[in-house]
């Protein structure tokens, strides 16, 4: 298909999740919504053809009508393929993108299976990697464990190394559960502080209790986030970047809020809108409406008969993209956060409002609390943008208003930020 036969419900770019091994994995992560996916293909050997990675990479590059196109791969666990099979997929890449294409490799792993050979491949072809750790040891060997229930931090740690070792750009992927949601700062002053690395994602991890693994049910295993806890995380992480990190750390959360503020798109689909533009691929071509959507009754179809841009055009993707917008109860439309949040990921909206209304976000409470906390900050940062200044000033000017307010104040004196607390055990540090 040429980019003059798009359909005209496409959208100019779009995001392809693609699942080379389906949901297999070498790790056994308690929280893990992937695993319960193997039950859709039962007795298959999880593993894409080379005519369904052609196709996926020929279709992808050809539905863009963006000079700019990722290439992205995640699992499961991807690099279970082995690396020839990558090797192929970059030569794929290489032979098929159209002039002017820029492509940019990204892929999500646990970290645990890679060597030099992966980490000078990661290197020459500027792969952007995501590792997925959830804090320091005891934090992250919680649920993060092999198929023998056994630590992964170790294996984890080889894996970042390899890539430290050969320059390769790192993403951190955090889940946010009901362990590490109470240690916000002992987190993220890990990845920060140990493991050296600025480009920081935190998802909440919301698992319904269920036997299917599907989005169904209106109860959480207790794994999962509670509003509450993801709230306080978000703000007391927060509390930290903005005093010190603005410019030097990017925490992906942050990042989209300020887009809102500035009113441009910003980069976490959770916030957008609609969705319906981020489909996931499944080992044998088959395309789902979401990753997070990997169900029967929102297969689109299969790539080796239908291409991608013709999937993400038909009428039931578009409207499911839509329904994000669409089916917002009132209390998210008076919401006056709404345009930052937009009531997060359909897949959260399974709790009633506090008048009863169905289809509001099991997080709504932390997102109302961490939007409001922000909005100041953000204001300032914005103004700071439009102006033509950088963001990060916004640390000058906290800091000296902050000085300000907490000028002369004895430790042993009532806080002035109306905690109750004495100022010694509350922001004591902040002058
Ligand atoms: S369903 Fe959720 S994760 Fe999927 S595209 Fe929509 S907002 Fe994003
Ligand atoms: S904070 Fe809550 S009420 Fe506001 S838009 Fe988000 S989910 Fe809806």
């Amino acid at each position: 298909m040429t980019t003059t036969e798009r359909p005209v419900a496409a959208p100019p770019q779009f995001h392809v999740l693609a699942k080379p091994t389906g949901a297999i994995c070498n790790l056994d992560c308690s929280y893990c919504f992937f695993l319960s996916k193997e039950a859709l293909y039962p007795g298959d050997r999880f593993r894409m053809s080379d005519e369904v990675m052609r196709a996926y990479i020929g279709q992808l590059l050809a539905a863009h009508t963006t000079l700019n196109v990722t290439i992205a791969w995640q699992g499961g666990e991807p690099t279970l393929m082995g690396l020839d099979f990558f090797k192929r997929a970059v030569a794929v890449a290489e032979e098929l993108k159209r002039p002017g294409q820029r492509l940019e490799h990204t892929i999500q792993t646990n970290g645990t299976l890679l060597d030099d050979e992966w980490g000078a491949f990661f290197a020459e072809h500027g792969f952007i990697v995501g590792i997925s750790i959830d804090g320091p040891r005891q934090l992250h060997d919680i649920y993060r464990v092999d198929k023998r229930g056994g630590p992964t931090f170790d294996k984890v740690i080889d894996g970042l190394e390899v890539l430290d070792r050969h320059g390769v750009d790192v993403n951190v992927l955090c889940a946010v559960n009901r362990m590490n949601a109470d240690h916000p700062l002992i987190v993220y002053r890990f990845f920060r502080d140990f493991l050296g690395l600025s480009f920081i994602q935190f998802i909440p991890i919301v698992e319904r209790e269920n036997d299917t693994g599907f989005q169904e049910g209106d109860t959480v295993t207790d794994r999962s986030v509670t509003p509450e806890q993801w709230g306080r995380f978000l703000v007391a992480v927060f509390e930290e970047w903005i005093t010190n990190d603005v410019g030097d750390v990017f925490v992906m959360t942050f990042d989209t809020a300020l887009a809102k503020w500035l009113d441009i798109k910003g980069g976490l689909c959770v916030f957008a809108e609609t969705c319906g533009d981020a489909i996931a691929l499944e080992h044998n071509g088959d395309v789902y409406a979401c990753d997070h959507y990997v169900e029967p009754k929102y297969l689109l179809g299969n790539i080796t008969d239908t291409t991608l841009v013709e999937l993400i055009a038909k009428p039931e993707q578009r409207a499911f993209g839509d329904a994000k917008r669409d089916t917002l109860p009132r209390y998210c439309l008076e919401c006056p956060v709404r345009f930052a949040c937009n009531g997060e990921c359909p897949k959260n909206r399974f709790t009633l409002t506090p008048d009863g209304e169905p289809g509001l976000n099991y997080l709504c409470e932390g997102y109302r609390k961490f939007f409001t906390h922000v909005d100041p900050a953000m204001r300032k940062m914005a103004e700071l943008v439009r102006s033509g200044r950088n963001a990060e000033d916004v640390m000058e000017i906290l800091g000296a208003e902050r000085s300000a307010r907490y000028a002369g104040v004895g430790r042993n004196d009532p806080c002035p930020c109306g905690s109750g607390r004495k100022f010694k055990q509350c922001h004591v540090h902040v002058v």
